[in-house]
């Protein structure tokens, strides 16, 4: 049963969508050479407190997990894909670096992810990773209206990423957000037009498409958290929370 709210609703998660934004926004702009991932996880977890907002990933410890997270942000860098865990590791330039956060605040939880090159320069082909991601994020998003079905944003986020030559892994995926960070349905990054349940208004989503390389697999890292490309090729990983609206997708962290 896939979650619906009131218009109403939505509009209370306006003010967890802006501020998972600007934290993000933030948390990149620090993100230069020389700045430790742990630096960039003790500056998420203060702007948390300042707003009185709540983390969902320190205590965050699902079946997958090895131990609760114990941190605020996820900071996945290079062959590192998902989940990264902030560890003592200053950022080079060139890094490939993505950033996933999730917070409750006032209720309502939304979940975003932005990847960059630290420094702004790197290899091109880095590059071509994140723009495919945000192009697939484009797509699914851009799907994300009443009257399509769920596997027309898988479907969306599949075909881009497979057309500029990515095979995609469709075990780590979307999912609805709303009062908890993972809601029901599960949403894939890969899937089939016009199958699985019809979208309608008041349904929320966080979209996330991501992408390697050279490979789909994973394999997790020695910290129990951190889910490392097989091939020890680079990442990228792209979200937003959007929720379905009669007018159309309502991206809830839009970074201005
Ligand atoms: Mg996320």
């Amino acid at each position: 049963m896939i979650p619906r709210h009131s218009s109403g609703t939505i509009e209370r998660m306006r003010p967890v969508g802006a501020f998972v934004a600007g934290v993000l926004t933030q948390v990149s702009q620090a993100a230069k050479p020389g700045v430790n991932l742990v630096e960039l996880d003790a500056l998420a977890h203060d702007l948390i407190r300042q707003a009185g907002a709540t983390s969902c990933y320190i205590d965050y410890h699902p079946s997958f997990g090895g131990s609760p997270f114990g941190k605020v942000i996820c900071t996945s860098v290079n062959d590192a894909a998902l989940h990264g865990l902030p560890h003592d590791y200053a950022l080079q330039a060139g890094d490939l670096l993505s950033l996933d956060f999730a917070v409750s605040l006032e209720g309502w939880v939304a979940d975003s992810a932005v990847s960059m090159i630290v420094g702004g320069e790197g290899q091109p082909e880095d590059q071509r990773l994140i723009d495919t991601c945000e192009r697939a994020l484009a797509a699914g998003i851009a799907a994300a209206v009443p009257g399509n079905r769920l596997g027309d944003i898988s479907a969306a986020i599949g075909a881009v990423s497979r057309a500029a030559g990515f095979s995609v892994n469709t075990d780590f995926g979307g999912h609805g957000v709303g009062r908890t960070m993972h809601e029901d349905p599960s949403i894939p990054n890969d899937g089939t037009p016009g199958t699985g349940p019809v979208l309608k208004p008041g349904m929320v989503f966080a979209i996330e498409p991501w992408l390697m390389h050279g490979t789909d697999e994973i394999y997790t890292a020695e910290d129990g958290w951190t889910l490392m490309s097989a091939d020890g090729s680079r990442s990228a990983h792209v979200e937003h929370t959007v929720a379905i609206t009669k007018n159309g997708p309502l991206v809830l962290t839009e970074r201005s």
